[in-house]
C-alpha cells in the first residue's frame, strides 16, 4: 500500500471505535504512532513486531485521541509533536505544529495540515513520500466530524483544503469506523448515486466480518462522501438547493446528519 515499499502500516481498533495506527520505516529505524486512544493496544503492537516506537502524531485534543499519551511515552520515551493551538490542553507534547510545517524525513516526512471545525486544533498528517494521510476527526468515510468548536464555514474550508491538497491516490486513516452509519444516511443526501451504493455493499460485508473499512482513498471519496460532493447536481436537487454555494450545501448536509 505505501510507496516506500518497506515501510509497514499497522491499524487496529482501540475502545469502541477508534483506530490505532502505527509506521515503521526499517531503513531508519523510526516508529511512529499517530494518536494513542488507548496505550495498551500500541504496546501489543510494539511487542509483537519489536519496532521501537520513536514519535507520537497527534491530531486533536479530545480525550479519546490522547488518554493513552501518558502511559506510551513514558513507556517508550517516543517524541511527542502535536498541534500549537493545544499547547496548554495537552500533557507531554515536546514540539508544536501549524499548518505547514513539516517534520520527521526520508519517506516519514509529514506535513501538518490545519484543518479546524471539529475542534480548533485538528491537524491532519499528510506523508507525501508515503502518499497517505491521517484525517483526525475532520475527514471519515463517507462522513466528515461533528462540528464542535469551530462553526459550518470553517469545516467545509477544511474539507476543502484537503480536497486541494491531498492527491486522488492519497490513502486515507482516520479516527474511527462510523462508515456504516455514515453510508445509511449518504445514501439519504444521493440515494442514486452508484458509486455510494456500491461502497455501501462492501461496507456491510466488511463489517458483518468484523473487518475495518479503513482506509479509503481520496478518489473514493470524491466519489461517495456526500460532505465532499456539495457541488453534486444531484444532491443538490435533493436537498433543493441548487442555486446555493458549496459552504451553504455542505451545512445543510452537517445539520441533517447532526439531527439523523
Ligand atoms: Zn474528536
Amino acid at each position: 500500500m505505501p510507496s516506500a515499499p518497506n515501510v509497514q502500516i499497522r491499524q487496529f481498533p482501540c475502545l469502541s471505535d477508534n483506530f490505532g495506527l502505527i509506521i515503521h520505516d526499517p531503513e531508519s529505524g523510526k516508529t511512529v504512532a499517530i494518536d494513542v486512544p488507548d496505550a495498551a493496544p500500541y504496546l501489543a503492537v510494539l511487542e509483537e513486531t519489536g519496532w521501537k516506537l520513536t514519535d507520537i502524531l497527534i491530531t486533536h485534543h479530545h480525550w479519546d485521541h490522547v488518554q493513552g499519551l501518558a502511559e506510551l511515552k513514558t513507556v517508550t520515551g517516543a517524541h511527542v509533536t502535536g498541534p500549537e493551538k493545544s499547547r496548554l490542553k495537552i500533557d507531554g507534547m515536546d514540539a508544536f505544529v501549524e499548518d505547514g510545517d513539516h517534520v520527521l524525513s526520508g519517506p516519514l516526512r509529514v506535513e501538518a495540515i490545519a484543518t479546524p471545525g471539529h475542534t480548533l486544533d485538528q491537524i491532519s498528517w499528510h506523508f507525501p513520500e508515503l502518499k497517505i494521510a491521517h484525517t483526525g476527526d475532520t475527514l471519515f468515510s463517507l462522513g466528515c466530524g461533528r462540528v464542535f468548536e469551530g462553526d459550518l464555514e470553517m469545516m467545509w474550508a477544511s474539507l476543502a483544503r484537503l480536497i486541494a491538497k491531498l492527491p486522488e491516490e492519497t490513502v486515507i486513516f482516520c479516527g474511527h469506523e462510523y462508515t456504516a452509519s455514515n453510508a445509511r444516511f449518504a445514501l439519504t443526501i444521493d440515494p442514486d448515486n452508484e458509486d455510494l451504493q456500491d461502497r455501501t455493499r462492501e461496507v456491510e460485508a466488511l463489517r458483518a466480518e468484523g473487518k475495518p473499512t479503513l482506509p479509503t482513498t481520496m478518489a473514493e471519496e470524491l466519489l461517495t462522501n456526500p460532505f465532499l460532493r456539495p457541488s453534486s447536481p444531484a444532491i443538490r436537487k435533493t436537498l433543493g438547493l441548487e442555486e446555493a454555494s458549496d459552504a451553504d450545501v455542505f451545512a445543510e448536509i452537517r445539520k441533517r446528519k447532526d439531527n439523523a
